[in-house]
């Protein structure tokens, strides 16, 4: 589906507005939108440190939101789904952002290694995906932190089509217990193997 809504601006914004201390003084290229400095404060303290990635998948999350015109925030909880096309450290923005966890299942990791992220609305279906653009390497960890967090969206990201749908809400499973250790697993996870059940810990896989 394809994306809806303001792609860039103000609108859309619920957080009450606020200059990030750190980055006081420098205009944002965006009119009229200053971001918010406990938001990002948050993350830092949710990942343990301020990095250019972690300005990828804050700017990802907002840039997504936006087009969705959905707010950026624990309101928008289970409503929202991530997909994170890659493991590193924008991840973690997008969990304190957003709410989605791997174990409420609003965040599937389908890491393809890639600096990209879909973020799906439950309640319509409609998603977008987020491909950061590629920027050179200047080793100024702050410029670069700065440049994800306030440079124009079209500078910093590509807002597309997601390439595949929303994933399944989260299932329930029975548990089977493995013939080998006797621990109780989720039963879709079970092999087979000359007719005993076994986990994948016990399971000695044949791979060639
Ligand atoms: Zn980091
Ligand atoms: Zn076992």
């Amino acid at each position: 589906m394809l994306p809806h809504g303001p792609m860039s601006g103000a609108a859309g914004h619920t957080r009450p507005a606020k200059t990030i201390k750190a980055l006081t003084g420098i205009a944002t290229g965006r009119k009229g939108v200053v971001l918010d400095d406990r938001l990002w404060d948050e993350c830092v303290r949710f990942h343990g440190h301020a990095c250019p990635g972690l300005a990828m998948g804050y700017r990802a999350a907002e840039l997504g939101m936006e087009a969705l015109g959905m707010p950026v925030g624990r309101a928008a909880d289970e409503e929202v789904v991530c997909v994170a096309e890659n493991d590193a450290c924008g991840v973690d923005a997008v969990q304190c952002m957003l709410s989605c966890t791997v174990g409420k299942g609003n965040l599937v990791m389908r890491p393809s290694g890639k600096m990209a992220f879909s973020f799906f609305d439950r309640r319509t279906g409609e998603g977008v995906r987020v491909l950061l653009k590629p920027r050179e390497r200047t080793g100024d960890r702050e410029a670069a932190i700065r440049f994800f967090l306030t440079a124009p969206g079209e500078d910093v990201a590509e807002v597309k089509a997601p390439l595949y749908g929303a994933p399944e809400k989260a299932r329930s499973f029975d548990s089977v217990r493995c013939d080998v250790c006797g621990e109780p697993c989720r039963e879709d996870k079970i092999r087979l193997s000359k007719g005993e059940r076994q986990c994948s810990d016990c399971y000695d896989p044949y791979d060639r």
